[in-house]
């Protein structure tokens, strides 16, 4: 049964915090009509049968030969509505991944999507799609960056036609600027294959690894900055704050100065928007922060997840435990991220449109899971 395989192989890809992070990365499976798909809300790290939504394949295919509105909502809420029109009977009460639709354009058994930060090093830099081109050639596409659920996957289904069109082979790599890694297969070795040819490619590149050992950090700066925090979201905002801090290297290298937090300020990929919020707020002086929180949440009507602060590095701070250390968990990846595009010409984050795009369609698709 090739759900038991995939079930096998998501938990052992969920696993490895190289490759997942939170609830980062979905897998599928195909076998005759029917597609399962990882369902949203679900880890692969522990996803079981359960968390698989089966699909109607025929249905999937017809969403890209229906016309969409051109208005954002529309079209979003319209494409909602048909991925779960295709559901198969009995599975109502799931929602299936928003890249659903993603994954039912490879004609491959088996489809694994990750968003591993040493891929996104290349996918978030510079010079990303030239060198995507010189090392893998042929063999992969290359998806410019572009809005999510049905653009993207509209996008993808064009290039893949043109594919097989040009080499007479149905696609089975794609790289998604701002966003990962698609690999398809009719074997779970295919899919290691295909994974370690990429991922072993780009870490030939890597001219500096990201350091997370501790740091020299201020001591007392940093009590007090975490003290500051804990009453700025406690009585100004009636929050409750659960703060994770780690000083190391890493952070504290981007924590210097206004000039070096720029690299990190405007989001990599959605990941980052989901679990840090967008933008993270940077402070000399830990009595600014009552303030530079409140300029924040008037602005971009949340609070902030994560606050730099110079010579203390990076606090992740959220209402929950969880939330917390996924915020953490996924700063330290946009660290990654940006260590490892310095050697792809440095850094290139989503823009501000798409990164508001992001930002209100999550809003929407979170929306429409309460309601369903
Ligand atoms: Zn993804």
């Amino acid at each position: 049964m090739v759900i038991d395989e995939l079930v096998k192989f998501s938990n052992f890809y969920g696993s490895n915090e190289e490759l997942v992070l939170a609830g980062g990365g979905n897998t599928s499976a195909k076998e005759n009509g029917v597609m399962y798909i990882k369902g949203s809300g679900t880890s692969l790290s522990t996803i079981t049968k359960d968390g698989f939504v089966k699909m109607n394949r025929a249905k999937l295919k017809e969403i890209f030969s229906k016309e969409y509105p051109d208005n954002d909502k529309e079209r979003e809420a319209l494409f909602l509505e048909d991925l779960s029109d295709a559901k198969e009977p009995g599975e109502e009460s799931k929602r299936p991944s928003v890249e659903t639709t993603l994954h039912s354009l490879f004609e491959y058994t088996f489809v694994l999507h990750l968003h591993p930060a040493l891929v996104n090093g290349l996918t978030c830099s510079e010079n990303g799609k030239e060198k995507a081109k010189e090392l893998f050639g042929d063999s992969v596409i290359w998806v410019d960056v572009c809005k999510p659920g049905y653009i993207l996957s509209k996008i993808c289904f064009d290039l893949m036609e043109k594919y097989k069109k040009c080499f007479n082979k149905s696609a089975d790599m794609i790289l998604l600027e701002n966003h990962g890694v698609f690999v398809a297969g009719n074997t779970v070795e295919e899919l290691d294959e295909k994974l370690s040819l990429i991922t072993s490619k780009i870490r030939n590149e890597i001219s500096r690894e990201p350091d997370f050992s501790s740091g020299e950090f201020d001591g007392e700066k940093s009590m007090r900055t975490f003290n500051k925090i804990s009453e700025t979201f406690g009585e100004l905002f009636n929050d409750d704050a659960v703060i994770s801090y780690e000083p190391s290297e890493e952070s504290l290298k981007i924590a210097q100065s206004e000039e070096t937090v720029k690299k990190i300020y405007n989001p990599f990929n959605p990941d980052q928007i989901v679990y840090c919020k967008p933008y993270p707020i940077y402070i000399e002086n830990e009595e600014d922060i009552p303030s530079k929180t409140t300029e924040y949440k008037n602005k971009n009507g949340f609070l902030p997840k994560i606050i730099l602060v110079k010579d203390c590095g990076a606090y992740a701070v959220d209402v929950t435990e969880k939330g917390s250390t996924n915020a953490s968990m996924l700063f330290n990846d946009a660290l990654k991220i940006a260590c490892y595009a310095e050697s792809f010409g440095g850094g290139k984050p989503m823009t501000a449109e798409l990164t508001d795009f992001i930002v209100n369609w999550e809003a929407e698709a979170y929306r429409s899971k309460q309601a369903k």
